[in-house]
């Protein structure tokens, strides 16, 4: 950390603009330029909102005498009394080492392979040194110190100082003397939040904030710049929420008279009783749908829970007042099986159920459409193909979006436009979001769990697996094939830049197929394969004419392959908890009992107890709250899933802020409901556009 002794230059920095690039600025060359661009650091303005992360309090400085040895940093002022190098005898490190002076005593100072320091350090030069201590024969001696030579405007040493995120060779010191001398702009960045909500929450300027945040007098001025910044971003989050939902309930709906009785028919005629969750869901739906503001409902449930059947009752509610409903569904082979099971549930209800995917022949296409458009096929079931143009339905009353966070906003945006009167929306996610979350984040959503399975299904038995026990587990994969039944094998990533896990699957499969079970049919899938043969290959497997699918997380969503029963994760520890639970969910679909499980790759006791959390818990919204405790909401994949913008600074579980934000950006949209008041919150809210559907 100790390198780059040139002061910082100011002066003519300080007439260049926000959007000056940063190659401009003084000790950025092209190498360096290019590793802030790597950071998303690009301009001035982009250096000023870099936040620090933490901060290093090397503001107490004690006389040399008081040194004591340990992991304690400790931070000391002394006269540079003589500098020398050398190269150890074995290794032939290179070491350069001073002797401090503070004038009561002497002590040392060593920098291990930093030869070019012996140029910096100049004997008689007063400097500050901070760094942890070791006690040598001849004394105290700082390991590594920081150091800055006095100045009267210390900026690494003696201070309060930052210390950035840091990545691809870029110290917080080189940041440091880069920033500091751009503060004075501060002043010119437009400030998102408006002065009246500032003044009544008491918060800080933007620029004040971020001076404080980057040249901090004391650590509560720190808190009081962070809670600025943070509410900032809760504000903007709270405003786009808030401004959908007042959108949504002063449109036009389409309005669905709730009729019990056929709501009770269409129960009694099921071969099943639908679980308490079902039937508190439908009856929310269908009350959502009898109201004149739009619904904008989104049902949470394991995969398996039934909530197709929920969908079905809104879409047959829907049908018996004149109204057509589609279902959207993420791939070809989900949108098949939605199509099965609706058209088992609601033909016998006279409703007329449709299928419109890449695949439909243009014969049969131009039929549906025809159909469509008349409006007696008064459902249709497809893939993205339901957002194009030709699709137009008679008259259409509800949109159902299977996992909609796999599809863009534009494409959600297309099918919900495809009537007069704002549709009913039903969105439905395997994918959940804690609700500690769910609630505050997305104010314009209603929220619908099934939390129970139903009754009858016998859960996965999940075990964590070591290293020693590969061999049994695999001695029972082949007695689970040799009964008929099939494994799923899902490998992680192997690296960063191998996103999609191609390659551990496919080398997977490659040992699996030639060492392990030559003698079983071993198919391989992963996200790199264009889409048509993920579909086939899928397809073998799911018709039975694969025994072992090594694949990667691809197969995390909604494929129903009851014959399934074992789902063997390879190295867990890299997933999150909540994802895991998913992956677990692609199995025990059938009348067989079912396994998970989790092989883990290092043999990390921390690790093996998160996944012991996953053997035991059977709840996918307790493991996502789990996920949430144990990670942060960095790590819950419901959110990034779901497009939410990250927080920089705020604590997403921080209720009390939480508060105060959608508190304020009600009172706000009260007096500026277009937002065109202060153009700079209009423009900040343009991040939240993927989460909130804004116009
Ligand atoms: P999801 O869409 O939530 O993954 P589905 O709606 O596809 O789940 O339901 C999974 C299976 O459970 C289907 O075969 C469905 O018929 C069945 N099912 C749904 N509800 C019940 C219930 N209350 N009791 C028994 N079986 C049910
Ligand atoms: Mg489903």
């Amino acid at each position: 950390m100790t390198s780059h002794p040139a002061p910082p230059r100011a002066g003519p920095v300080f007439s260049a603009r926000l959007d000056t690039p940063v190659e401009r600025l003084a000790g950025v060359g092209p190498r360096q330029a290019a590793r802030l661009a790597k950071l998303g650091l690009h301009t001035v303005r982009d250096l000023l909102l870099h936040l620090p992360r933490r901060y290093e309090d090397t503001r107490e400085v004690i006389p040399l005498a008081s040194l004591v040895p340990g992991n304690e940093v400790q931070t000391v002022r002394a006269r540079l009394a003589r500098v020398s190098s050398r190269r150890t005898p074995y290794k032939r490190m290179a070491l350069v080492e001073a002797t401090l002076d503070d004038g009561v005593t002497t002590a040392a100072a060593v920098w291990f392979n930093q030869p070019f320091l012996v140029r910096q350090l100049r004997e008689g030069e007063e400097l500050l040194l901070s760094g942890k201590v070791k006690w040598e024969r001849r004394g105290p001696v700082l390991q590594s110190p920081e150091f800055e030579r006095v100045s009267g405007d210390q900026l690494h040493v003696g201070r309060l100082a930052p210390v950035y995120p840091e990545t691809g060779g870029l110290t917080s010191r080189y940041l440091r003397e880069r920033i500091e001398p751009l503060l004075p702009l501060v002043e010119l960045l437009a400030d998102p939040l408006p002065e009246p909500v500032r003044e009544e929450e008491g918060l800080l300027t933007l620029g004040e904030a971020l001076h404080t945040l980057h040249a901090p007098e004391a650590p509560d001025l720190v808190d009081r710049a962070r809670e600025r910044v943070g509410f900032e971003e809760l504000f903007l989050l709270q405003l786009a929420a808030q401004r959908a939902r007042r959108r949504r309930l002063s449109g036009d709906g389409v309005v669905v008279p709730y009729d019990p009785e056929l709501a009770r028919g269409f129960a009694a005629s099921l071969p099943f009783r639908l679980t308490d969750g079902q039937r508190l869901a439908a009856h929310a739906i269908l009350t959502d749908m009898s109201r004149p503001g739009p619904m904008n409902r989104l049902l949470q449930g394991d995969v398996g829970s039934g909530k197709t059947v929920v969908a079905a009752m809104a879409a047959l509610m829907a049908h018996h007042a004149g109204f057509q409903t589609l279902v959207m569904a993420p791939t070809e082979i989900l949108a098949r099986q939605h199509h099965a099971t609706l058209d088992g549930l609601l033909a016998p209800h006279g409703v007329s159920v449709r299928l419109l995917i890449g695949a439909t022949p243009v014969r049969a296409r131009r039929e549906i459409l025809g159909g469509v458009a008349a409006g007696h096929d008064t459902l249709l079931v497809g893939t993205h193909a339901l957002t194009e143009d030709e699709v137009r339905p008679a008259a259409l009353g509800l949109v159902v979006v299977d996992e909609q966070h796999r599809f863009g906003v534009a494409q959600r945006q297309k099918v919900r436009q495809k009537s007069t009167a704002v549709a009913n929306f039903l969105a439905m996610t395997a994918t959940p979001i804690p609700r500690s979350l769910a609630l505050t984040l997305y104010g314009d959503v209603n929220h619908s769990e099934l939390r129970e399975m139903p009754p009858g299904r016998i859960p996965v038995a999940t075990a964590v697996v070591g290293p020693e026990g590969r061999d049994d587990a695999y001695a029972f994969v082949r007695a689970e094939v040799a009964e008929g039944r099939q494994v799923f094998v899902l490998c992680p990533l192997v690296e960063e830049s191998d996103t999609l896990g191609v390659r551990s699957a496919t080398s997977e499969h490659e040992r699996l197929s030639s060492e392990v079970f030559p003698d079983l049919r071993v198919e391989l899938l992963h996200g790199r394969m264009p889409s048509r043969e993920k579909e086939e290959r899928m397809g073998r497997f799911a018709t039975g004419q694969a025994d072992v699918l090594v694949t990667t997380s691809v197969v995390e969503v909604g494929v129903d392959v009851p014959n399934a029963t074992i789902m063997v994760v390879e190295g867990a520890e890299r997933f999150g908890l909540a994802q895991l639970h998913q992956f677990r969910g692609r199995v025990g679909r059938g009348v067989h009992a079912s396994h998970c499980l989790l092989f883990q790759g290092s043999p990390d006791p921390a690790g093996r107890q998160r996944l012991e959390e996953v053997a035991r818990t059977r709840s996918g919204f307790d493991l996502a709250e789990l996920d949430l405790r144990m990670r942060g909401p960095g790590d819950v994949i419901g959110l990034r899933q779901h497009g939410l913008p990250e927080m920089r600074v705020a604590d997403l579980l921080d209720q009390v802020l939480m508060e105060r934000a959608r508190a304020a950006a009600e009172r706000w949209l009260d007096i500026d409901p277009a937002l065109d008041r202060h153009p700079p919150l209009a423009e900040a809210m343009n991040a939240f556009r993927a989460v909130f559907d804004l116009d």
